[in-house]
């Protein structure tokens, strides 16, 4: 009876999903009085001023749409899906209390952890939820030692409105065990497995609507909509406007940076306290909506900072790439500029960074370009440094970058090149990969020396497992070099706009890097 009863339901909401704006009443009752209970969605949210040159987000315009939905909808939950502690420039410097400020500011009522919420390590981000004045949820984030949510976070809270039941369960990425640094106390769930339990102890204390507020990826978040009874899933970490369906339950992904508002109306029976239907539209955020002034006090003192990242360093005619998985696995134009503007600076035969080094994490739109986007890409200060190679060494080098280079690994070590082009076969054995090397267009010699720019971190002290680097002679020392961010800036002001290009400067000759299967 329960089974054929959700089933109806369930078949009901995959309706409404492809006719979002047609509100579904049973036929049985026709006077049936519902209560709406409206969710605001934001996720992937690192700065709370406008981004995209002005044009979208910022927390001050999110504001103003809230207290406007509100008025008209007094049952309004505000959901933030993850991610904002980290990272961000303003972060380096204030490690995400600055965003709990602007959260605290614009009334968030509940948040989930994204993986970057540890980035700063478990104690830095306790400090983050003690400052907060909205709550945090995680059920499937624990401490070892006590079993409990990390930190303090609830496991789900329910909320009545006129009498109707509704709860609210967090779930995170497990993958934030090792792409994070929550520290070896924390243990990350199994999400459906989290989902399971929670929606039936939210059932059993009389909610009957379930949202889960995850930050997952999608195939994780479809898992969770298929194997548990949840109703709607607000989610994350994609940066993608993502509308989908699985299991009978809608699942929302709005961008990043509150670019969009995502608006769900949650139509609940008063009479049984079921969800009758679900009405939803993403609200663009543009500079059509004022700005709240409950902001200004940041603004105030946040202010030098922000001016000094607005500040135009340079222009590029075409997009930049970013992107850290791009950066870890294969050639960017972003990173031969990198490379290409260490060689100049330090005047040598080739160049060699590290792509996870390039923090950025986002196609750096062509246009002007600002400080923010200069320390963004690199915002660890390291110096640089010419050192000494043989073609061997350089080679050995190369060939330890590659060597971690699997399906779905992107190691932090991968070679951006200046000066340099290769091609591998990542199915051979690491060590023997490079099956092509050459140096200003001539075979690479093993016993002749070549002069190499990089980033003291790699040169000097061996760092992404450079140690090969160590010891070698050392032609201009970091104290007669600039800062890594520093001799991009100076490739940024020749006058004129960039426009770097991918040039075949590393290929991959094995295919298996393109195959991928949708089997789930
Ligand atoms: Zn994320």
């Amino acid at each position: 009876m329960k089974l054929a009863l959700v089933l109806t339901r369930r078949i009901i909401l995959t309706f409404v999903v492809l006719v979002s704006t047609i509100p579904i009443v049973p036929a049985q009752q026709p006077t049936e009085c519902n209560i709406r209970v409206t969710l605001l969605q934001v996720n992937d949210v690192y700065q709370f001023t406008p981004v995209d040159l002005g044009t979208r987000g910022g927390l001050g315009r999110i504001l103003t749409l809230r207290k406007a939905i509100k008025q008209e909808s007094p049952n309004t939950l505000f959901l933030m899906a993850g991610d904002t502690i980290s990272p961000s420039v303003e972060s380096i410097t204030y490690k995400g209390a600055q965003m709990i400020e602007a959260w605290n500011a614009v009334g968030l009522d509940y948040a989930t952890f994204g993986n970057h919420e540890f980035d700063f390590g478990p104690d830095v981000l306790k400090e983050r939820m003690k400052e907060s004045k909205f709550g945090w949820i995680a059920a499937n984030v624990v401490e070892k030692q006590t079993g409990k949510p990390f930190g303090g976070a609830a496991p789900y809270v329910i909320r009545e409105f006129n009498g109707v039941k509704v709860g609210i369960f967090g779930l995170v990425l497990p993958e934030t065990k090792t792409t994070s640094r929550p520290g070896a106390d924390v243990e990350f769930l199994n999400p459906c497995d989290t989902a399971k339990s929670m929606v039936s102890e939210m059932h059993n204390q009389g909610a009957k609507v379930v949202v889960a507020l995850t930050h997952l990826s999608m195939r994780e978040d479809k898992e969770v909509a298929r194997c548990s009874d949840v109703d709607v899933i607000i989610g994350g970490h994609e940066h993608t406007l993502l509308e989908s369906s699985a299991g009978g339950a809608p699942i929302f992904k709005m961008t990043a940076d509150a670019r969009e508002l995502g608006q769900i109306d949650l139509n609940i029976s008063q009479s049984t306290g079921e969800l009758t239907s679900i009405d939803w539209k993403v609200i663009p955020v543009t500079s059509e909506t004022a700005e709240d002034p409950v902001l200004t006090s940041l603004y105030r003192k946040y202010g030098g900072l922000l001016t000094k990242l607005a500040r135009p360093v340079g222009r590029t005619s075409v997009a930049l790439d970013g992107r850290s998985a791009e950066n870890r696995t294969q050639e960017t134009n972003l990173g031969n500029f990198v490379a290409d503007s260490f060689r100049k600076v330090a005047a040598s035969d080739v160049a060699l960074v590290n792509g996870g080094s390039i923090r950025v994490d986002e196609i750096i739109r062509a246009g002007r370009l600002t400080e923010r986007d200069l320390l963004s890409t690199l915002p660890f200060k390291n110096n640089l440094i010419k050192i000494e190679v043989t073609g061997a060494l350089l080679k050995e080098a190369l060939e330890h970058g590659l060597s971690r280079i699997a399906n779905n690994s992107q190691p932090g070590g991968f070679p951006q090149v200046s000066g340099i082009r290769f091609s591998y076969d990542a199915s051979r054995q690491p060590g023997n990969r490079i099956v092509e090397l050459t140096v200003n267009g001539l075979a690479v010699s093993p016993t002749r020396k070549y002069s190499l720019a990089t980033t003291t971190y790699i040169g000097l002290d061996g760092g992404d497992g450079y140690e090969m680097l160590k010891g070698a002679t050392v032609l201009t020392p970091p104290e007669r070099l600039p800062l890594d961010s520093d001799a991009v800036r100076r490739a940024f002001t020749v006058g004129r706009a960039i426009a770097p290009k991918i040039e075949g400067r590393i290929k991959r000759i094995d295919v298996a890097q393109k195959k991928r299967t949708d089997c789930e």
